[in-house]
């Protein structure tokens, strides 16, 4: 039977990734083709199936990219040649998004659709802004208008009908008419003392507000340059902005942060590091990838009765060797009564998702711990399962206590350069001032990527680890360690700053 494809209009709310909801989530990531818009924010796209088929249909204001009969034909097109279509949208997809005339064409032909609202940034914005667009004491009613005119056309909006509504309004693409807006209001006879605001990129770290009242509004904006995407907020409630701002408190608020985690695992540190408030940059510039087939280590765990312990360094290693031991048709009860180390709790973690408990964590996260308190407890011969090129802090210390050891490598590192001009030109600028290493071959993927020369003398680097922190010292950047090995460490080592 042909298949069918289906479209779903996807709201991915004003910017902030956390404000997309969890169904849009999952129909983004179901997605054969995504067909996104220009207000979607970077993390959001960074969610995009890789395998995903991508096209940007992104709209400048008055020259669109891509006109809407074609959107319309595109979304059509591939539903047509059988594909999961996820439409992407800023805000919501049917407040002044179009997406009803994206449906017409599809109801038209039958095709299979489906609407994930989004959080329209009249809403959002204002929220983050701390204007609450509705408060008992101030309103009640909400009126959400575009003040977009067709081309060559005056405004066409009831001002006299808004005025008498007493509600807050909120403008959608008001940013160009907005001097007009407010004589609308004024001559329909709104007192010019009312409070009115502008939120400029709201939710997202370059959020900007003006506080104004109805008739210093175009003199506050201007002066300040607000530009497009923002929204006009006119109504008492805008006086509540300067007790219930929140957005810009948080304690990491205007710090630009690179997060250059192996791409398996930025999650984590980057939404901590967002909820505080700072402006991530995810910058994946090394990926782990096993040693397939590894003979080596299939031999080793073929004869696992000969070691007493069984050492992991990263929660890579570990998923190296759990699909190995699956490659050979076995799982955790081979491992027998062997014993089971891991450098620190992420790794333990990784352990733990095996149904598999570590019998020793070292006192401080780091090579040279684990190999000092491996040889106080052992006595007979370990296994080390780790990185092709591994800190040999683990086994001097090994050594040292005269353990004997194979160490196998079963994964390696690679670099990738995914978008080494835009990072450059970041740390030219100074825009960038933090960068977070995990790993010193985090270190060493984010160097090989800017290249070795380039100019690393505005950027502190946060590191995990003695090791990480060496390496980064060798390329001329400068250092603060984390307290203790963890993700939580180096954010608090964030919060120090
Ligand atoms: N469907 C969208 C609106 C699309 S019209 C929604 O529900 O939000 C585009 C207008 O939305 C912009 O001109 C601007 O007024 C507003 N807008 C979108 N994202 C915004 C943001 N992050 N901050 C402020 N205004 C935004």
């Amino acid at each position: 039977m042909e298949r069918r494809g289906k479209v779903i209009l996807v709201g991915a709310g004003p910017g902030d990734p956390g404000l997309l909801t969890l169904r849009g989530r999952e129909a983004l990531s179901q997605a054969e083709v995504v067909v996104y818009d220009r207000l979607v924010g970077p993390a959001i796209l960074a969610m995009m199936p890789e395998k995903a088929e991508k096209i940007d249909v992104g709209k400048e204001a008055s020259h669109h990219k891509v006109p809407q009969w074609q959107i319309n034909q595109i979304l059509l097109d591939k539903a047509l040649e059988g594909k999961v279509v996820v439409r992407l949208k800023g805000g919501d997809p049917f407040v002044f998004g179009r997406g009803g005339e994206e449906l017409e064409l599809l109801v038209e032909h039958g095709i299979e659709f489906e609407e994930v609202p989004g959080i329209t940034s009249a809403i959002a914005a204002s929220a983050y802004a701390g204007i609450p667009v509705t408060h008992r004491d101030f309103c009640s009613s909400l009126h959400i208008i575009t003040g977009h005119a067709r081309a060559g056309a005056e405004l066409s909006i009831d001002f006299e009908a808004l005025v008498r509504t007493k509600g807050t309004l909120v403008f959608l693409m008001g940013v160009t008419a907005m001097p007009k807006i407010v004589e609308g209001l004024l001559q329909a006879g709104m007192d010019p003392d009312m409070p009115a605001a502008m939120v400029e990129s709201g939710t997202t770290p370059a959020q900007r507000r003006c506080d104004a009242t109805l008739s210093t509004l175009p003199e506050r904006a201007a002066a300040m340059g607000i530009h497009s995407p923002a929204i006009i907020i006119v109504g008492k409630v805008c006086a509540l902005a300067k007790d219930f701002c929140w957005f810009d408190k948080r304690p990491l608020h205007g710090e630009k942060i690179l997060v250059t985690r192996p791409k398996e695992r930025a999650g984590t540190l980057s939404d901590k590091l967002r909820a505080l408030g700072a402006d991530v940059v995810e910058y994946p510039c090394i990926e782990t990838v096993p040693i397939v087939p590894c003979p080596e280590m299939e031999r080793a765990l073929g004869q696992i009765q000969a070691y007493q312990w069984l050492v992991f360094t990263s929660p890579a290693g570990v998923e190296a060797f759990w699909e190995c031991l699956r490659g050979m048709g076995k799982d955790a009860r081979h491992l027998g009564a062997v014993r089971l180390a891991a450098i620190g709790s992420g790794t333990a973690r990784a352990l733990a998702g095996h149904g598999l408990t570590a019998d020793l964590i070292p006192s401080v996260y780091d090579a040279a711990h684990l190999g000092a308190e491996l040889a106080e407890q052992a006595d007979g011969r370990v296994l080390i399962l780790r990185a092709e090129i591994g800190s040999p802090a683990l086994t001097e210390a090994l050594e040292k206590g005269n353990m004997s050891y194979d160490d196998i490598p079963v994964y390696r590192t690679v670099y990738e350069n995914p978008r080494s001009e835009e990072l450059r030109r970041m740390l030219e600028d100074g825009e960038v001032t933090y960068v977070t290493f995990t790993s010193a071959s985090t270190v060493k993927g984010f160097v090989s990527s800017v290249g070795e020369e380039a100019d690393f003398s505005k950027i502190t680097g946060l590191c995990i680890g003695e090791q990480t922190a060496a390496e980064a010292r060798k390329h001329g950047i400068a250092v603060r360690i984390a307290q203790k090995a963890t993700i939580d460490a180096l954010v608090d080592l964030a919060l120090a700053l």
